[in-house]
């Protein structure tokens, strides 16, 4: 079949690699370059001056060795070499001690450990009643908010951050996102506890795929719509007619609409409540946000809260293999720009995510269930996860379907 991909993000391009021996797959990506959400400063992203042999990640950095099991097939299909990190977490409240996470705490100082331990050993108990109350069968969840789950200061505003972090919403937004995306999310990364990293940045992995696809690829491509009928589906790009067998969606959720121009009355159902939701992360190296609270010890998902809500700082010198004692402490913010001296930021990386509400996920078992109708397939982060694991595993979902390798 001649299949069209619209959208060469983490799941466009993964389908793109899945379907490519079986079916002729041509993708469009309207941006300049590929990765969606995958920026890594010197490959798809400007390197600026940065120090040879640095990659550092503006947008997907790191991957759970036991939640992503899909995505660490795909990269040994691709001997893609990875690196482990820490997957250690901080909060930094206001006007309170930091919590550590077990991990974190080994590192500091014996003068300040002890403190930390019995803020720690406090929050367990918080911890204890969120993993009850979040030991439900993900039935129980479809329709609810995230905020039933979340639980009183200071674990649940340490869990609304690490959302934060995950699904890059504000954090004043979070209660109301989906409890059925969210809680086996957060339940799944409690116990996770080992990460891993690609060498010389994340998109080195799509370098890989890319080198292995005969398919042909568009960048600055701007598919305006798409419509169905019985001989195939007719795409418009760039003002251009063409003509595919089927096609792949993978831009985000709240761009289906816009695309299909001969939306039915279930398509309609399935996406009418997605929203889009804009968000700039900074990759910096101010360390200011550490030395004006007297941190010494930097994490890899470091939470910090300010008034209304707060946002995240990933050390970003843990996450790329930078030796210890390097020179520069570069960080990955979000949230966080009222915070960081705008002369030390290294790239503003805009991100067009979706916004992962109740309303929004209310037909998402709908869209898996009726995948392939009408020549018009899915894939998306938001189809599992709404991380890289859900990206590949839609992708390989959909690639089992239509015929492709599996992994
Ligand atoms: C800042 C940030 C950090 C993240 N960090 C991690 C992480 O460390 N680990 C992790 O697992 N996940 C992370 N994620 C989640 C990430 O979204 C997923 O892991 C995954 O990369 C999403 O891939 P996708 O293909 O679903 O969507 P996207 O990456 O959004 O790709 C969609 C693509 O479609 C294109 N497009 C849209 N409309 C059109 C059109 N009309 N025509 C052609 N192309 C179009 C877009 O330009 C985009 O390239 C992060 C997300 C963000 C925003």
């Amino acid at each position: 079949m001649r299949i069209a991909i619209v959208g060469g993000g983490a799941s466009g391009l993964i389908t793109a690699w899945l379907l490519d021996r079986a079916h002729e797959v041509t993708l469009f990506e309207r941006a300049p370059v590929l990765g969606g959400h995958i920026r890594t400063m010197g490959r798809n992203a400007p390197r600026g001056d940065l120090p040879a042999g640095v990659w550092l990640d503006a947008g997907v950095v790191e991957f759970s060795r036991e939640n992503f099991p899909t995505v660490h097939r795909l990269f040994a299909a691709l001997g893609v070499p990875l690196r482990s990190v820490a997957g250690d977490t901080a909060f930094h409240r206001q006007g309170a001690g930091p919590l550590y996470s077990p991990g974190a705490l080994r590192q500091l100082p014996a003068a300040t450990r002890a403190g930390a331990v019995l803020r720690l050993a406090r929050a367990g108990l918080q911890r204890a009643r969120f993993m009850a109350r979040a030991n439900v069968p993900d039935a129980a969840l479809r329709g609810r908010a995230l905020g039933e789950f979340l639980g009183p200061p200071p674990f649940g505003h340490w869990l609304r951050l690490l959302v934060t972090y995950a699904y890059s919403m504000p954090s004043a937004e979070v209660p109301g996102l989906s409890a059925a995306l969210c809680v086996p999310m957060l339940r799944a990364f409690a116990r996770a506890n080992s990460w891993s990293a690609v060498e010389g940045g994340t998109y080195a992995y799509v370098e890989r795929l890319l080198a292995g696809l005969r398919g042909t690829v568009y960048t600055n491509a701007i598919v305006q719509s798409i419509r169905r009928d019985d001989r195939g589906v007719h795409l418009v790009v760039d003002g251009q007619p063409l003509a595919f067998d089927a096609v792949v969606i993978a831009t985000p959720p709240d761009q289906v609409l816009r695309l299909l121009a001969d939306a039915d009355e279930a398509e309609r159902r399935r996406f009418g409540a997605w929203r889009a939701n804009h968000v700039t992360t900074l990759v910096h190296a101010d360390d200011g946000l550490y030395r004006r609270r007297g941190v010494a010890v930097r994490t890899e998902f470091d939470l910090f809260e300010q008034p209304g809500g707060g946002g995240y700082n990933a050390w970003l010198n843990g996450l790329a293999g930078l030796p210890p004692g390097h020179a520069v402490d570069y960080g990955l913010a979000l949230g966080l720009d009222a915070e960081i001296d705008p002369a030390r930021v290294l790239l503003r990386q805009p991100h067009h995510t979706a916004a992962f509400t109740v309303a929004a996920l209310a037909h998402r078992d709908e869209v898996r269930a009726s995948n392939g109708q009408r020549r018009t397939w899915h894939v998306g982060a938001w189809l599992g996860d709404g991380l890289h694991e859900g990206a590949a595993g839609s992708a390989l979902a959909v690639a089992t379907a239509l015929g492709g390798r599996g992994l």
